[in-house]
């Protein structure tokens, strides 16, 4: 029986760990430390996963991230991260329409620039 490295518990197989890449939801096999919990994949399972991602083209594709506001003189600021400015071609010029479609959620799409 493997120990887990975590608590030196008992690690079992298990077929359903849930793993998440860039916000998708993996279901990945690997062992579960039946004592903390802990979840270990396997390395082949872990590179089975990038392969689907990329087949996804999920892969490399910068879905969610996380940014700090800041405070200007006038409002709050939101800088746009360089990765996203290359990959839509911005070039600040822009005008947005800003959405509020939750209760902590801001959509924010790109309109042509005039
Ligand atoms: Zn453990």
């Amino acid at each position: 029986m493997k120990k887990c490295s975590n608590c030196s518990g008992n690690v079992v197989e298990a077929d359903d760990i849930i793993n998440e890449l860039d916000g998708h939801s993996f279901v990945v096999k690997g062992r579960r430390c039946t004592q903390c919990g802990e979840e270990f994949i396997e390395e082949l399972e872990g590179q089975r996963m990038i392969q689907v991602a990329r087949k996804l083209g999920i892969w490399g594709k910068i879905l969610k991230l996380h940014r700090k506001l800041s405070k200007s003189g006038r409002g709050t600021v939101l800088r746009i991260p360089s990765d996203i400015e290359q990959e839509m071609s911005l070039t600040g010029k822009e005008c947005v329409a800003i959405s509020k479609v939750g209760k902590n959620k801001i959509l924010i799409e790109v309109e042509q620039a005039h």
